[in-house]
């Protein structure tokens, strides 16, 4: 069907460095950043939309990645980066620089770029970028994807903040990842220690049981997501129900009627298969395929509701 799959495109050459737009070889890191060694250190992930009947691109939940990041930082204590508006104000300044007019990935990244060797918190000079990448296509097909339930499992918030975004988070979902791939399947869903279900590598799981839309709750070691709180609001308009957050089994991955996973790369994709079992009649869910159309089409203006949602970035003359 012409679906691109896994399309990020060279990074554009100017980024944003404390407070000034330089070329990417100015932001070059140090090898003996202490973020490179101990992972000491949050970012975030954000979309910005094209839409060619506009000539407009538009980032999607600027804030709200940005409050995240803010909350990150303030998990790991590290100093707060500067404010919410003015780091959108940047985002936008960058992405006009780069005259950026195509589906775009933006990451923002606050690390403790200083030279220190002792692993600690505190005391370690820290560094705020944002990079822009050209995205093509989708980055894991929406058309379906068959998960495996990993052996790896979330770290518990006791180890490791889940509710902050952490650059040393990642390691065990990679893992997990490459796991699943090399065993034939697309993606994998991790548990957490106690084994309940908590969310697949890099996205979140919102599943359909009968009539209820449910999903685990933030106590169950996930990142809490944007997406997963874009669903959660579509879900209810759509529905009249609110999406209910609690603990989830296992063996209800296997007679759930409907699964998606939902994230900033990956926006709203079904599952079609867990451990071999088909997913309802092992086909995307109706309402799945709905709700991934219905932000894709607020995401880039084309439907009017939420405009609050995104922020344009090209000066056209029109727009608010
Ligand atoms: N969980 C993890 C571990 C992630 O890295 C992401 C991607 N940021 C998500 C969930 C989804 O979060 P969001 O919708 O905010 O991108």
């Amino acid at each position: 069907m012409g679906v691109q799959v896994g399309g990020f495109g060279t990074p554009y050459e100017w980024v944003f460095l404390d407070g000034a737009i330089v070329s990417s070889a100015e932001a070059a890191v140090s090898v003996h950043a202490h973020a490179l060694s101990y992972g000491t250190g949050t970012f975030e992930g954000i979309r910005a939309w094209w839409n060619p009947d506009h000539e407009q691109l538009y980032l999607l939940e600027a804030t709200a990645h940005y409050a995240r990041l803010h909350r990150s930082a303030a998990i790991l204590g590290l100093p707060p980066p500067r404010p919410v508006a003015e780091l959108v104000d940047a985002t936008v300044a960058l992405l006009r620089h780069n005259d950026v007019r195509t589906d775009a990935y933006v990451r923002p990244l606050l690390v403790q770029a200083g030279e220190a060797l002792p692993v600690r918190m505190h005391d370690v000079r820290t560094r705020l970028s944002i990079a822009v990448t050209p995205v093509h296509g989708d980055y894991i097909d929406s058309r379906g994807v068959r998960c495996v339930v990993s052996t790896w499992r979330r770290a518990p918030d006791v180890c490791t903040p889940n509710r902050a975004k952490v650059t040393g988070s990642y390691p065990g979902p990679a893992l997990a990842k490459t796991e699943a791939v090399r065993q034939g399947f697309d993606e994998a869903i991790m548990l957490t220690t106690d084994g309940y279900v908590a969310e697949a590598t890099t996205s979140n799981i919102v599943m359909r049981v009968g009539e209820e839309w449910v999903t685990p709750p933030g106590t169950d070691d996930i990142l809490e997501g944007i997406t997963r709180d874009q669903v959660m609001c579509l879900l209810h308009e759509q529905t009249g129900r609110s999406v209910t957050n609690r603990r989830v089994h296992r063996s209800e991955l296997y007679t759930s009627d409907e699964i998606l996973l939902c994230g900033t790369a990956a926006v709203v994709v079904p599952v079609v298969e867990v451990d071999g079992r088909p997913v309802g009649d092992g086909k995307p869910g109706e309402v799945t395929v709905w709700v991934n159309r219905a932000i894709r089409e607020i995401a880039r203006r084309d439907d009017p509701r939420h405009s609050d949602w995104t922020t344009p970035v090209h000066d056209t003359g029109d727009d608010t």
